[in-house]
């Protein structure tokens, strides 16, 4: 067993992320501090176990009207504390848990959530959550940009587009649910009566955001098998007149799935012609209950047609599949077309994570893959996660370099690359920027979070 060389380290360390993958909400919401039900149930130190350390919280034995109760906006923070107290000791070495806890030390200089440690846990959330601090914890974590996969809009105009440039998300044009219908309608105004008029709105949102979004991002794997089958415009047209019709007999899945396999592909065709890659989520499916084990195997295997009839669209395939990695490898070794993306896999599972690295360095050009997102909805634990992914990064590097495959001199190169440098060529629209900051208001910002953190 190697550890991590302590030069290795620091290079990781001293290099920025370019991050990929976040689902982060405005910085506004945070700070205007007005609830969402879906994205901002409490603004206080809970908030913080939503992304994902509440899943490990239920498996290991918190009833859900429990966890329900610790997100409550009017419940003390002692009582939160004795509900989470118990599971947070069975969960703390997962890496869900661990990123918590990385960002408990790095922000608020507290070693570990404990009824002494609480009140000042809760202090300093307080604290920290004021106008600039999304820039002030990006800039803590190292991370040069944030690639946000908005969860309030399907393109987020984000008042901060150079920090958090957004993706288009194609997700509600090829589900097609009756409440993905309804955000269109509220977003629009415009509610199609017929498959010409959806393919309108998609090329509205195409042609309004196309240029500004950094990638076209589906996370339509969560209800459905990826292989994507071709259907004509005709069939596709008569299945959309009976999906939205009055009629009481709902489309049956495999006319769905043909409606969807139509949408999928004409939005892929969309982004392929701006030379927007695609972004989709493969893999483990966060949440619990519902996962179809067999289904999610399958992603690599289903995606194959699809990349084979758009070669000229580049693919952003997320989260590693775990734990299919190893199928995934296959798919960046084969199709010129595919990158991968190892977003959130670091503390799904922080040693596969590793080993996935190592696999992936030696048999596939260094160019395709991308080492970091968080996907969180909350900004802090970003810090937390970007501490892990940096630990594993650095420990599969100075595996590589000390096992005799990766010369140490060679080291820093492939390290800016996988960190910052593949991002930044991949994605057209992220912008090269060391203006990622605006100066004046970081300078202000950062004196204020300094202030906090002395006071
Ligand atoms: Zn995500």
């Amino acid at each position: 067993m190697i550890y991590p060389d302590q030069e290795i380290m620091e290079w990781v360390q001293q290099t920025p992320f370019v991050d990929t993958h976040e689902h982060l909400v405005e910085e506004s919401m945070r700070t205007s501090g007005v609830l969402h039900s879906d994205f901002l149930p409490c603004n206080d130190w809970a908030y913080l176990f939503r992304d994902y350390v509440t899943d490990d919280l239920v498996l290991a034995g918190m009833p859900v009207f429990e966890l329900q109760k610790f997100f409550m906006p009017d419940l003390s923070g002692e009582a939160k504390y004795r509900l989470v107290a118990p599971y947070w000791a069975r969960v703390r070495h997962t890496g869900y848990a661990q990123a918590l806890r990385h960002t408990l030390r790095g922000l608020y200089g507290e070693d570990d959530l404990t009824a002494e440690s609480l009140p000042r846990i809760a202090e300093r959330y307080d604290e920290t959550v004021r106008p600039g601090f999304y820039a002030a914890i990006m800039r803590r974590a190292n991370v040069e940009t944030c690639q946000v996969n908005s969860v309030e809009r399907i393109f987020m105009e984000s008042k901060h587009p150079t920090l958090l440039p957004q993706d288009l998300s194609i997700l509600e044009f090829c589900r097609c649910s009756a409440a993905d219908l309804d955000r269109v309608e509220t977003e629009t105004g415009n509610r199609p009566t017929s498959l010409q008029e959806w393919l309108d709105i998609i090329d509205f949102y195409f042609t309004t955001y196309g240029r500004k979004a950094v990638a076209a991002k589906c996370q339509i794997a969560y209800s459905r098998a990826l292989d994507f089958a071709v259907v004509t415009k005709a069939h596709a047209s008569r299945l959309f007149l009976h999906h939205i019709g009055q009629s009481r007999h709902a489309l049956g899945p495999d006319d769905l799935k043909a409606l969807q396999d139509f949408l999928f592909r004409y939005c892929v065709r969309k982004a392929g012609e701006r030379d927007l890659p695609v972004k989709l989520h493969t893999g483990h499916l966060a949440g619990r209950g519902k996962m179809q084990l067999a289904r999610v195997r399958d992603n690599a295997a289903d995606l194959c047609r699809l990349l084979q009839d758009f070669p000229d669209t580049r693919f952003a395939l997320m989260h590693i599949g775990y734990p299919y990695q190893e199928e995934f490898i296959a798919l960046a070794k084969h199709y010129p077309n595919v990158a991968i993306d190892m977003s959130w896999s670091w503390i799904v599972n922080p040693s596969a994570s590793v080993r996935f690295l190592k696999d992936f360095l030696l048999s596939i050009p260094a160019e395709k893959i991308f080492t970091f997102g968080g996907d969180y909805t909350a900004v802090e634990p970003v810090y937390g996660h970007a501490c892990v992914a940096r630990r594993g990064i650095a420990q599969a590097m100075s595996e590589l370099v000390g096992e005799g495959w990766i010369a140490r001199e060679e080291a820093p190169e492939v390290i800016e690359r996988i960190m910052r440098g593949n991002a930044l060529r991949f994605f057209p629209n992220q912008q090269r920027t060391d203006a990622a900051y605006p100066h004046g208001a970081e300078m202000d910002t950062r004196s204020s979070y300094q202030k906090t953190r002395r006071e």
